[in-house]
């Protein structure tokens, strides 16, 4: 189990850090905010720490959009005195992902304090980056604790909430694809862990009007399923619990968007759609009959490399080379563990039956979305449909993963 303790939500958030700090003889501290999270939260927390003593130092991240790449790390670590630290991230995913990675760099500590509900990695230990205008995840580490101001999470502004809220409805795929990969293609599992994450996200369901209306209630509860689905990928040490083929859909997304210079789109955001048309893929193997599924897949020949390759070349660009490195066991899969893996899916149909019938109907999923005001369509994300598309068709090759799209990919189930 994980150290990150303790985890306040509440509105007693910044007393307890107070506390915290005094607890554990933390005298240098340096905090991190951008314009929108210092005027949201970090101001506040300046001014209590200097009431009790302190001498923060400050550093305000200028410019309306923060990216976490390589000029913004080396801005933070340059400000930062060169002593001992202890780090306070003030802000929602990106500036958490850039104290995470400068901290754990620089030797020092974090403490985590959220300004939205947005995301569920504020636990994570590796950091998102982008560097030579890639992203990538790179080692980093998890706060030692958090301390989550309910009042500053209930007035964050509404995409961000309901991009917290598309991220974790994105486990009712991601949860799915996990315990798939586990049954056909023997991928390690935990189903405590599965279990889990399946248990956050639908406690969240059942408090999606008072989400809507920015409720005490429901805004713990966002948070709270946010951080627990966090922790679950920190216990597995993988991001399996929480990650699936909406999180590869989304992902290409992004990349698209980076590599054209187009405006960035919340994390969550494109889960929650690529989420909604991944458990489409989910209804349509529950309403495919069995005899209908049994021929597809016998008809099915194991995909050609050379095909396979030059796919993925058209579809990554200057990231083929290393998509195509991570792919090799799906690139040399032989001809006998293709028709091996045939015969599993046809022997565990029932199975794979069951852990359809648990993802959420892609219908409920936009109701849902759209319930607390998220997009629920590419077009409201600002996606054409060939952009979607494309997301869906190859963003399986992102990891080396057996998960729905894969499934689909190999057998021609889709069509
Ligand atoms: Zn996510």
């Amino acid at each position: 189990m994980t150290a990150i303790a303790p985890i306040i939500v509440g509105k007693e958030a910044i007393a307890e850090l107070l506390a915290y700090c005094q607890q554990h003889n933390l005298r240098d501290l340096v905090l991190v905010a951008d314009r929108n999270t210092y005027a949201a939260l970090g101001e506040r927390v300046e001014r209590a720490l200097r009431e009790q003593g302190y001498a923060p130092v400050t550093i305000l991240l200028e410019g309306e959009e923060v990216i976490a790449d390589e000029a913004t790390c080396i801005n933070v670590l340059v400000r930062a005195p060169a002593r001992p630290q202890t780090y306070l991230a003030v802000g929602s995913g990106t500036i958490t992902d850039i104290v995470r990675f400068v901290s754990h760099r620089s030797r020092n500590p974090f403490l985590s304090l959220p300004t939205a509900p947005s995301v569920d990695g504020y636990t994570s230990n590796g950091a998102p980056l982008v560097l030579g205008g890639v992203k990538i995840t790179v080692d980093a580490q998890p706060p030692q604790a958090i301390f989550a101001d309910l009042p500053t999470l209930q007035a964050a502004p509404e995409p961000l909430i309901a991009a917290g809220f598309g991220d974790l409805l994105g486990k009712t795929t991601s949860v799915a694809d996990w315990r798939l990969g586990a049954l056909l293609w023997g991928e390690d599992y935990d189903e405590a862990i599965a279990a889990r994450t399946e248990r956050a996200y639908r406690e969240c369901l059942r408090h999606v009007e008072a989400i809507r209306r920015r409720e005490e209630a429901g805004i713990r509860a966002l948070i709270e399923g946010l951080i627990e689905s966090g922790l679950c990928i920190l216990d597995f040490g993988r991001s399996h619990p929480a990650s699936g083929s909406e999180h590869h859909a989304s992902h290409y997304w992004e990349m698209t968007l980076l590599q054209q210079g187009r405006p960035a789109i919340l994390h969550g955001a494109k889960v929650g759609v690529a989420s909604r048309h991944i458990a489409g893929y989910y209804a349509r193997l529950r309403s495919i009959s069995r005899q209908e599924a049994f021929a597809r897949i016998e008809r099915a020949s194991r995909p050609d490399p050379e095909a396979e390759i030059a796919a993925i070349r058209e579809a990554y660009g200057p990231l083929a080379e290393t998509i195509i490195r991570g792919h090799g066991e799906f690139l040399q899969l032989s001809e006998a563990a293709f028709v091996d893996l045939k015969r599993r899916v046809i022997e565990r149909w029932d199975a794979v039956q069951e852990i359809a019938a648990e993802v959420l109907p892609p219908d409920e999923i936009a109701r849902l979305l759209s319930a607390v005001g998220g997009p629920v369509n590419g077009q409201q994300l600002g996606l054409v449909e060939e952009e979607v598309q494309r997301g869906l068709h190859y963003g399986h090759y992102l990891r080396s993963r057996f998960t729905i799209t894969k499934m689909f990919h190999l057998f021609g189930l889709g069509e």
